[in-house]
């Protein structure tokens, strides 16, 4: 199979595409990214990397963040972190608090915004954001074997004076018991994993690890990954993961960055980055882009 042929292909047809989305514009920083940058890199289960477009160009991964962050809290608290957020999709937007209420302070799941921030604070539980983040990035440099990934601070600064809705959502949880920070402290240490920085090159060597292929960083053990897998697949795009599932058949999780980050199980690691938006804040044309791959390579868990 020639991926190098198949990018190229997806390449030239998006980049023919009349409608590229709108990019993320509650965040002042996002807002300036230009909706014409495109890039898609594929690592494969032999190692080969194959890229196409701005694919080494360093994008904001947002909420791609959370998978990191979930790896993390499930190898220092196993099942116990089920007890603070459960593992249903919630049909409803990333930022939503709706259902918060209804259900007592429990978020849905670990990848809508309110479930990350639990997860943060699981992990960061009473530690200096900054050791968190320490830990986080360590995690994130060994997926992807890249020293040089980094947090962009005026990203991170940006969406501290304007993320209201986070500090609705961060109040109500401790309101509910179900924080244990102080939310600045669990919000300063999301808004900061959510500023980290990557390339699609990047990006899709630092996912190897939910391959479950040989030769690659095994940083999570085989059952975890097949879980993560499992949560990407049902909630990795909020209230567009039922879409997504069944337009592209694998199990991907995106950032309102304009990334997203696509697992091919034992066969391939995949990123993609168009910074347009649809309505549910996953990239349009990412989504298109990893849609006319799996369809070329018949890629799917679906069979
Ligand atoms: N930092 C963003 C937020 O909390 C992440 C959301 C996303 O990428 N969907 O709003």
């Amino acid at each position: 199979m020639d991926i190098a042929a198949i990018l190229r292909d997806i390449h030239e047809t998006v980049s023919q595409s009349p409608d590229r989305g709108t990019v993320a514009d509650y965040i002042p920083e996002l807002a300036r990214i230009d909706t014409g940058r495109f890039g898609m890199s594929v690592v494969l289960a032999d190692g080969t990397q194959h890229s196409v477009g701005d694919a080494a160009r360093p994008f904001s991964i947002q909420s791609i963040s959370k998978i990191f962050a979930l790896a993390l809290a499930l190898g220092r608290l196993g099942d116990r972190l089920w007890t603070r957020v459960g593992r249903e999709p919630s049909g409803l937007a990333f930022n939503s608090i709706l259902q918060l209420e209804h259900e007592a302070g429990i978020p849905r799941n670990p990848l809508i915004n309110a479930g990350a921030i639990v997860v943060t604070d699981a992990v960061l539980a009473g530690n200096a954001p900054r050791e968190y983040l320490g830990e986080l990035l360590r995690f994130i440099r060994a997926a992807a074997e890249d020293d040089a990934i980094h947090i962009n601070e005026s990203i991170a600064l940006s969406e501290s004076e304007t993320g209201h809705r986070n500090f609705a959502l961060a109040h109500f949880l401790r309101a509910h018991g179900n924080l244990q920070n102080a939310p600045h402290m669990a919000l300063g240490a999301y808004f900061h994993q959510c500023a980290i920085e990557m390339s699609c090159e990047q990006l899709a060597r630092s996912g190897r690890f939910l391959m479950g292929a040989q030769g690659h960083p095994r940083l999570v053990s085989p059952g975890r990954v097949r879980r993560i897998n499992a949560l990407m697949m049902t909630c990795g795009h909020y209230d567009g993961s039922g879409d997504f599932a069944y337009r592209v058949g694998l199990p991907g999780k995106s950032g309102v960055g304009g990334g997203i980050l696509v697992i091919a199980p034992g066969r391939a690691s995949i990123a993609v980055w168009s910074p347009g938006l649809n309505a549910q804040g996953n990239s349009k044309l990412g989504t298109e882009a990893v849609e006319m791959l799996a369809r070329r390579t018949g890629w799917s868990v679906f069979g």
